[in-house]
């Protein structure tokens, strides 16, 4: 007996141990730790994901920093630079994007995009390698941008507009602000990973003046919005005031009440949709 007790303890501590070193290992995947490009605040009212307005057709594709026109911007991650252009008073205007890989996603590339510049830096070069922090030039307002801002945008995996992902899963993390941060999946009644839904209920940090909601969106053509379900989780909140916080999903759909602590990123059990 005592020997059946103790096969059935080894064999749920392996299962443990497994399922502990998976759950870190997504955590530890997903975590970059990167650092703002720019010591600008977050513009709260156009986040990843969010629709600039009613009639638009897509959701933002990255975050937009409110800098101020010749605020100074560094690469936020080692890499190559593939990109130095200029598109004009289109798209992107100035920008730089930089190729990179992440020790968690060996066989992965990454692709950091800084744009709207009004200035690239004349020592940057394409096809040479710099490290993180690295001075890329000024922001501005150039391309396709009603005011100043620096659009930072994250593609992984391809540098194409579906490999999108949301930079604030990448950036500064609960982990050193003190902070909290939540992240989970919202599902449909079907159990897919619902789109066009709004989260709120969450208050984010005064001093990066986030928004304190969140929005998800599909695209025209029908293709889900860029998200993180690669990971298995399609939202991501960081840098919120902690303590027991009351998700809402989709207008009053769902909520969920968590609690969550400073310098802790919270993994909200999963919300079904009606
Ligand atoms: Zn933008």
């Amino acid at each position: 007996m005592r020997k059946k007790i103790f096969k059935y303890s080894a064999l749920l501590l392996i299962c443990f141990v497994f399922v502990l070193s998976c759950a870190t290992f997504s955590f530890a995947g997903y975590d970059l730790g990167l650092p703002s490009p720019v010591s600008s605040p977050v513009n709260a009212g156009y986040l990843y994901g969010e629709k600039l307005n009613s009639s638009s057709t897509y959701g933002h594709m990255g975050m937009d920093f409110a800098a101020p026109i010749g605020t100074s911007i560094y690469s936020t991650y080692v890499g190559k630079v593939i990109t130095k252009g200029d598109l004009g008073g289109a798209s992107y205007g100035k920008y730089i994007v930089i190729e990179s890989t992440h020790p968690y996603y060996t066989n992965t590339k990454f692709y950091h995009y800084y744009c709207h510049m009004s200035e690239l830096s004349s020592s940057i070069q394409v096809n040479t390698t710099y490290p993180a922090g690295t001075y890329l030039g000024l922001s501005g307002q150039t391309g396709n941008a009603s005011g100043p801002h620096l659009h930072y945008e994250i593609r992984m995996g391809a540098n194409n507009w579906y490999a999108q992902r949301n930079p604030e899963g990448f950036l500064g993390r609960s982990s050193k602000d003190n902070y909290a941060a939540l992240r989970g999946k919202v599902l449909t009644s079907s159990g897919s990973y619902a789109r066009a839904i709004r989260i709120s209920g969450a208050t984010k940090g005064t001093d990066v003046n986030y928004g304190a909601s969140y929005s998800y969106y599909v695209m025209e053509n029908g293709s889900a919005f860029p998200d993180e379900s690669a990971y298995g989780l399609n939202y991501y909140i960081t840098r919120i005031n902690p303590g027991s916080i009351t998700l809402n999903y989709n207008n009053g759909a769902r909520t969920s009440t968590v609690s969550a602590s400073s310098n802790t990123d919270t993994l909200v059990p999963s919300v079904s949709l009606p």
